[in-house]
């Protein structure tokens, strides 16, 4: 156990959308731990209002102490200037540890920087996998499982991928001098969803527009296919006479405004009403009183989970398995897919959550098993 009086140093990397709500979660545990002080870097991976200002301002997260500005044109090169960002930071600073959250490029590029000067790392939704090679976010976050030391995963599923991968010491309560810590706690996604959503009331569950969020490049990348998805879609709202509501990724923006001009237009007149990206409490709310969720994003997924909330994947595959398991989510591999999924899901109506992602106290779970190192 740390002195009180001398504090653990850990620098935490946030960059992107999601990692700003799930550092949330941490944050609101972390601000009252007395034995760690924390250096927040921000890499610059999302920087406008949309995707970064406005979730600072509602989720009440602290100002990071430095925010990077990646400026190269192509990927590699913005991860390269996003490690080399955090790496300056890490040698200033000197943490005992450092701690990123799931698997974007900033992600990475931490594990990156931590890993080469020899700074423990702690990861935080660990062990997930969609075993699809071609996304990045799966080669970020073998890679980042890789080169971590403590491991908390919010699933068994996301458990067994490790030992299946030769990451095994979950046994006992305490970490290993010489070997990765792998923990198992709840999910930190859900503790917010828990923290924000559970006091709304009832009247308002299921009873407005279906959501639709759209964002992977896998999906929004090919025009023809967007526009695939688009088309199922409205022709699926048309049929059962309902409304969708699209807050349109910048990505996906970005394509229909280069292929389809009217798009806005010709999107409402296939009952898909778009607006801008949503703040978090304002999406929350969406899926709360969306009869129906279709999205591709892992998060959004999740959040339909935490809210009762059915739940159509515009992918072939998941990484949070257990809702499909369950009937909770199902899997549209292809636009062809959505019409019967949508139906099959609509008709089951709303489910009660239980504890599949815990009971909204993953922070302090990882907060009481950070206490140990
Ligand atoms: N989100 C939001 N506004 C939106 C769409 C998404 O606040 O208009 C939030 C939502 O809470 C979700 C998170 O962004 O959990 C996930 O981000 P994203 O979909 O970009 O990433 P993914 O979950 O696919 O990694």
């Amino acid at each position: 156990m740390a002195e009180m009086n001398s504090p653990k140093r850990m620098v935490i990397v946030v960059g992107a959308r999601p990692q700003f709500i799930k550092a949330a979660a941490l944050h609101r545990t972390l601000k009252s731990a007395k034995n760690w002080e924390t250096i927040w870097v921000h890499t610059g991976q999302h920087h406008d209002e949309a995707l970064s200002k406005q979730f600072f301002k509602e989720l009440s997260l602290p100002q990071p102490q430095v925010t990077l500005s990646p400026t190269s044109s192509s990927r590699e090169l913005r991860m390269g200037d996003m490690m080399h960002g955090v790496r300056e930071v890490i040698r200033k600073a000197k943490p005992d540890w450092m701690l990123v959250f799931g698997d974007t490029d900033s992600t990475l590029a931490g594990a990156f920087a931590a890993s080469a000067e020899g700074v423990p790392l702690i990861h935080v939704e660990a062990g997930l996998r969609s075993h699809l090679w071609s996304m990045p976010e799966e080669v970020n976050r073998v890679l980042t499982d890789r080169l971590s030391s403590i491991l908390i995963c919010p699933t068994d599923s996301a458990v067994l991928h490790l030992k299946r991968e030769g990451i095994t010491h979950v046994e006992g309560d305490s970490p290993h001098p010489s070997r990765p810590w792998v923990i198992r706690t709840g999910d930190i996604m859900h503790d917010n969803a828990i923290h924000f959503g559970s006091s709304w009331p009832e009247i308002d569950r299921g009873r407005g527009r279906i959501l639709l969020t759209l964002h992977r490049p896998s999906n929004v990348d090919n025009p023809n296919l967007l526009r695939r998805w688009l088309n199922s879609t409205g022709a699926w709202l048309e049929k059962v006479g309902l409304e969708a509501t699209f807050p349109v990724h910048p990505r996906t923006a970005n394509v229909l405004e280069n292929n389809l001009p009217a798009w806005r237009k010709e999107l409402r007149d296939n009952s898909i009403f778009t607006t801008n990206p949503l703040g978090y409490l304002d999406l929350l709310q969406a899926v709360c009183q969306a009869p129906l969720v279709l999205t591709d994003s892992g998060g959004v997924q999740k959040e339909a989970y935490s809210l009762g909330t059915r739940c159509v994947v515009l992918r072939g595959t998941t990484e949070w398995v257990e809702q499909v398991e369950r009937e909770q989510s199902a899997l549209a591999h292809g636009p062809e897919d959505l019409d019967k999924l949508a139906t099959t899901m609509l008709n089951k109506g709303r489910f009660k959550t239980d504890d599949l992602y815990g009971t909204g106290q993953a922070a302090n779970d990882i907060l009481r098993c950070l206490e140990k190192v």
